[in-house]
């Protein structure tokens, strides 16, 4: 293992509120140093860009990155697929199969986080029919806990690939995904800023949401929406202006000037909001790849609850707006695609996003989170398994009809829990 490297203390994650452990962390340079790290393992777990707010990537074990193994991305435009390694960056692939007239299917907000780290989570981005990242992987190559390297497909493995594309990292480390990709389309985006409240509506919210193939709505739980972010795939044969939601919309006005989700810092790292044409990549996530984004001084939560009740759990969380408030940055509702991976938080319905980005106050933030959990309780509610959550874990299980499937494929991948750590012992009970 001449190429591996190990660094005693494996550091924090982006936020700085996830000690990931004492570490080592290792960083070996290809697939068979990493094999060889992994066959020789007690315990390991895969650490992607550090973005998750969750201690999901921290252990008390050894850690590995894929930070020092090759870049590989290979686009065939042909089968219109990509082949990537695992800890290579959205933004980065996002490029690459630009340049070759393909397009992703979907991105999330940020473009800087891993394949692998992304998809173990479920990152979502927006829109009623774009699904998580995760569902367009067709391939999955993964170190297993013996140190052997394993090809799943969606075709020829259709049994257990909906339990092994988004598994929190407990059933190998992925070493690289094959995604689908689809023909590149220009993309605008427009931000539309205070609807009144009195247009905030079951009606109201489902049009909005449902305006452009992507939007995003801000609010500060106040019965008003703030901002809203509209990103429109455009149909080449017809108008720009005719695709795109009026400049006067629901009460709202379409902003003159660029903004950020936190109207007091500067635009300049946010994506495009002009309305001109342009690469998905550079509309699709809120900020652009060109920028790294300062140390984060915030914490995210995040619930999916069916789409059909967004203005029913909106209004049971408003109850609780004057606690949010001074704890809170910015909330954020998306909508995502039912699919059918078995821990998806979108498994299975069509799903609305009760997001939460709090300032760094993580003991206040955890003090509050019962009570909007509560709140929400009615409404099936799934945390995002990457951001910070307090439901009980027996709730959490309840909420995945899957559960068990996913609980026997790991006891036959893993029974001897290499790539377990507290927290999906916790959560997914052992
Ligand atoms: C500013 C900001 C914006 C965000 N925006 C969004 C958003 O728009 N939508 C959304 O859904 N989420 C969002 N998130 C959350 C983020 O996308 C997820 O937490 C995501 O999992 C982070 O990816 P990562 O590469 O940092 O993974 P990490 O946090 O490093 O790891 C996450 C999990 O993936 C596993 N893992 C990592 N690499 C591998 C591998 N190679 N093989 C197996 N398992 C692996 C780890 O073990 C861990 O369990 C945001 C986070 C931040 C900080």
């Amino acid at each position: 293992m001449a190429g591996t490297q190990h660094l005693a203390d494996p550091g924090v994650s982006w936020s700085g509120t996830v000690a990931y452990g004492p570490g080592p962390l290792h960083a070996p340079a290809s697939v068979p140093e990493l094999q060889a790290l992994v066959a020789g393992a007690f315990r390991i777990r895969a650490l992607g860009t550090r973005h998750s707010f969750s201690t999901i990537a921290a252990s008390d074990g050894p850690l590995v990155t894929l930070q020092a193994m090759p870049a590989d991305i290979e686009v065939d435009t042909v089968a219109r697929t990509v082949r990537v390694a695992a800890g290579v960056r959205y933004g980065e692939v996002a490029r690459a199969v630009e340049a070759q007239g393909l397009a992703l299917a979907n991105m999330g907000s940020l473009p800087h986080i891993s394949e692998g780290g992304a998809g173990s989570t479920g990152t979502h981005g927006s829109g009623d029919d774009l699904a998580v990242l995760a569902a367009s992987v067709r391939a999955v190559e993964m170190v297993g806990a013996e140190g052997d390297l394993v090809r799943l497909t969606r075709e020829d493995d259709p049994e257990v690939f909906g339990g092994v594309v988004l598994s929190l990292g407990v059933l190998g480390v992925f070493t690289h995904l094959t995604l689908d990709l689809e023909p590149a389309a220009d993309w605008a985006q427009v931000v539309h800023r205070d609807v009144p409240a009195a247009e905030v509506t079951a009606e109201g919210l489902d049009a909005l949401l449902g305006g452009a193939t992507s939007v995003s709505l801000f609010h500060r739980w106040d019965g008003r929406i703030d901002q809203v972010w509209s990103k429109q795939r455009l149909d080449p044969d017809r108008e720009v202006a005719a695709q795109l939601p009026p400049v006067i919309w629901h009460g709202a006005r379409r902003s003159p000037d660029p903004v950020h989700p936190l109207p007091e810092l500067s635009a300049d790292s946010c994506t495009d909001q002009s309305g001109t044409p342009g690469p998905f990549v550079e509309r699709l996530p809120h900020f652009r790849m060109e920028f790294t984004p300062s140390a984060g001084e915030e914490i995210q939560s995040e619930y999916l609850v069916a789409r059909g009740d967004v203005a029913a759990a909106l209004a049971a969380v408003s109850e609780l707006g004057k606690r949010i408030r001074p704890l809170l940055y910015a909330s954020e509702l998306r909508t995502v695609a039912a699919d059918e991976l078995w821990l998806s938080p979108a498994h299975g319905r069509t799903s609305a996003c009760v997001h939460f980005t709090w300032r760094s106050r993580p003991a206040e933030v955890k003090a509050l989170l019962p009570a909007i959990e509560e709140r929400l309780a009615l409404f099936a509610p799934r945390p995002h398994w990457g951001k910070v959550f307090t439901t009980d874990p027996t709730e959490v299980r309840s909420q995945y009809p899957r559960l068990e499937n996913f609980r026997t494929l790991r006891d036959r991948l893993d029974p001897d829990r290499v790539f377990a750590n507290a927290f999906v012992d916790r959560l997914l009970g052992d």
